[in-house]
């Protein structure tokens, strides 16, 4: 399964907040099996993220898109998933009965919008907050405000599922550089991809289908490689 995650906020841009929900969705999504073929952060602005949405829902599998909910004037990501599917925002009745009978607002009391979903879409309720995601076709909006975005994540994490990849981290004192020889033995010894990724310390990382396999590659280079002791 392959899918795309599309992060809104003009804050994200302009570097105020950091954008945790990608790097939270990219490992969620990884470590179910699904493969993240593309992160994109746009600007609160209804084209642009119209454009996007509608662009990987062609290419991918499903869509995450995060942030720009509720009845604010600057959160327009609902308008403008609606606008990629050619469809019109609607009060949704499923949000407003769930905020009824969940949330202890009357229809009458929550904001003008609070309730508006693209049309056909299934209602995502909000564990944390108010504002309601949607998933219309495979593509999944969810909040922006962290705790809000992964609780509503749990209630659809099921839907995302791809062959489980099993992963195991190799560190070492030495220099990338010099480790580009066993890197290669190492992959063509074992059914293993091996990554790695430089810092204070390189660490290596060795991924495959195959729990067993996996360790014994990492086997092997751990006796190889100068280990890095912390
Ligand atoms: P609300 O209904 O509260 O307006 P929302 O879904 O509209 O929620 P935003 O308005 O986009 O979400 O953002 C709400 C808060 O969540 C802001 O403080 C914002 O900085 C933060 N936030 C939004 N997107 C991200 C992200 N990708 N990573 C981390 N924090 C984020
Ligand atoms: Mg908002």
């Amino acid at each position: 399964m392959q899918v795309a995650v599309v992060t809104v906020g003009d804050e994200l841009l302009a570097g105020d907040t950091v954008n945790t929900n990608a790097a939270w969705l990219c490992e969620e999504l990884t470590a179910r099996g699904v493969s993240v073929e593309r992160v994109t952060t746009v600007p609160d602005r209804v084209a642009d993220i119209a454009r996007v949405v509608n662009e990987y829902h062609a290419e991918y599998d499903a869509v995450v898109v995060t942030g720009g909910l509720g009845p604010t004037h600057d959160d327009v990501t609902m308008e403008s998933v609606a606008a990629a599917f050619g469809r019109s925002l609607e009060r949704n009745a499923d949000a407003e009965e769930w905020l009824e009978t969940n949330g202890g607002y009357s229809a009458a009391d929550l904001v003008e919008g609070t309730t508006d979903l693209p049309a056909g879409s299934r209602m995502l309720p909000n564990d944390e907050g108010v504002a309601p995601g949607a998933v219309v076709g495979s593509v999944y909006v969810l909040p922006g405000v962290p705790g809000e975005m992964k609780a509503m994540f749990a209630r659809v994490a099921d839907e995302f599922a791809g062959e489980r990849t099993h992963v195991r981290f190799v560190h070492t004192s030495e220099p990338e550089s010099s480790l580009i020889e066993r890197f290669e033995a190492v992959q063509s010894a074992f059914d293993v991809t091996v990554g790695s990724y430089p810092g204070d310390h390189v660490r290596i990382k060795l991924a495959g289908a195959d729990e067993e396999t996996v360790e014994s590659a990492a086997a092997w280079l751990e006796a190889r490689v100068d280990l890095y002791e912390e």
